[in-house]
C-alpha cells in the first residue's frame, strides 16, 4: 500500500492549474522535466504571443 501512496503523491505534485490567467484548466504534467505549464497548446501559444508582444512593446 505504501508504494501506491508514493505514486499518488507524485501524481498530485504533477497536477496543477493552467498558467494562463484566463484559463482554469487542469494541467497534468507528465513531462520528465516538468516544464508543462498550460492545459493545452492553445493556451501555451496565446501566452507565447503575449510574451513576445510584451518584449516588443518594451523596446528590448
Ligand atoms: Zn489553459
Amino acid at each position: 500500500m505504501a508504494m501506491i501512496d508514493v505514486i499518488r503523491s507524485d501524481e498530485m505534485s504533477r497536477l496543477g492549474i493552467c498558467a494562463d490567467d484566463d484559463c482554469e484548466g487542469l494541467v497534468l504534467d507528465l513531462s520528465r522535466n516538468r516544464s508543462r505549464r498550460f492545459c493545452s497548446t492553445a493556451c501555451g501559444n496565446r501566452n507565447a504571443v503575449a510574451a513576445y508582444r510584451a518584449r516588443q512593446a518594451s523596446g528590448a
